[in-house]
């Protein structure tokens, strides 16, 4: 079957670390998702134009230079470690989506002692991201061979195939449970929505930016609230300054309460407990923090 060419076409994980999450934010978004259950290879959105394609991450950054794909949900580190070996970047990150979070870390031996960089110099290092590996190197001057393992790149040096690897690290588990500890920073990750730069018409053009503007509305949602609460004028700039993230709240006058007003503002950042009582010790009172359920910027 062709594809639909009046819908919008998006390749995201099919099982994996980021699928549950990448068929959530489309949830989010207001989509109602469908598919042929486990083993579907696509699956469609009921109510937006929407077709999913649903392939191992290692293929969303070809789908989506090809142009086969209009969109994509992948991780920073398979999309830049795709766009390394391309010879020009023919897709174009548009969110960062919060989740999938990992960075991509060289590793030694427990028993490597006190860690200096210069002791990569001619070494052996195991992984899965040659690309960005060698970029690491090659920007630090360091002469290293790197080994391309395609899985199982923490058993590298038990089998004294290297002496380093070079590895994703979200909580550092793995590392730990092979004897590994993690010695310098090579790459910070998270998954992102991508979108090809192939030309689309003005068609698939108006749903790509429908769709995004939901998709910036839920990452928005996320750490939003919406704050109300009176407050003496006088402490107006102060009490706006204490705001996290908040642009231009709106002021009202309290009738009946002379020189006091109500403030109500959208802030942007997380609002912790220290905010309100900053807030109260510049005279605010009445402080209500409310979750936003849906925001379109
Ligand atoms: P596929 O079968 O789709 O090729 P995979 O085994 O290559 O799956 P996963 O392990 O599901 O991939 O990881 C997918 C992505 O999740 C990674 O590319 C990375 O962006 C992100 N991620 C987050 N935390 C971790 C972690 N601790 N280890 C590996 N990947 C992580
Ligand atoms: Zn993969």
């Amino acid at each position: 079957m062709s594809p639909d060419r009046n819908r919008l076409h998006l390749a995201l994980q099919k099982s994996g670390r980021l699928s549950e999450q990448s068929r959530q934010l489309l949830k989010d978004a207001g989509l109602k998702l469908v598919d042929g259950g486990k083993n579907a290879l696509s699956g469609r959105a009921e109510n937006f134009p929407l077709d999913l394609m649903l392939v191992r991450d290692d293929d969303i950054p070809t789908f989506v230079a090809d142009g086969v794909c209009e969109l994509g949900i992948v991780g920073q580190n398979v999309l830049e470690e795709y766009a390394l070996g391309q010879p020009e970047r023919r897709f174009e990150q548009v969110a960062r989506l919060g989740f999938g979070r990992c960075s991509l870390k060289i590793a030694a031996p427990d028993s490597i002692g006190r860690f200096d960089l210069a002791m990569l110099e001619g070494q052996r290092i195991a992984t899965s991201y040659p690309q960005l590996t060698a970029r690491f190197l090659a920007e630090r001057g360091i002469a290293a061979e790197v080994v391309t393992m395609r899985g199982a790149v923490e058993l590298a040096p038990r089998l004294g195939i290297a002496g380093f690897v070079c590895d994703l690290v979200s909580t550092g588990a793995t590392l730990d449970a092979n004897g590994l500890t993690a010695v310098a920073d090579v790459f910070e990750s998270e998954a992102v929505l991508v979108q090809t730069r192939r030309p689309i018409d003005r068609a698939h053009a108006e749903k790509v930016e429908a769709l995004l503007a939901r998709i910036n509305g839920v990452i928005a949602t996320a750490e939003s609230k919406y704050i109300v609460l009176n407050a003496p004028e006088a402490a107006l700039p102060a009490i706006i300054r204490i705001l996290p993230g908040a642009e231009a709240p709106t002021v009202v006058p309290l009738i009946g309460r002379q020189g006091h007003v109500a403030v109500q503002a959208v802030c942007q950042e997380s609002v912790f407990w220290e905010t309100l009582e900053r807030l109260k010790a510049e005279g605010a009172s009445a402080i209500l923090v409310m979750p936003i359920e849906k925001m379109m910027l």
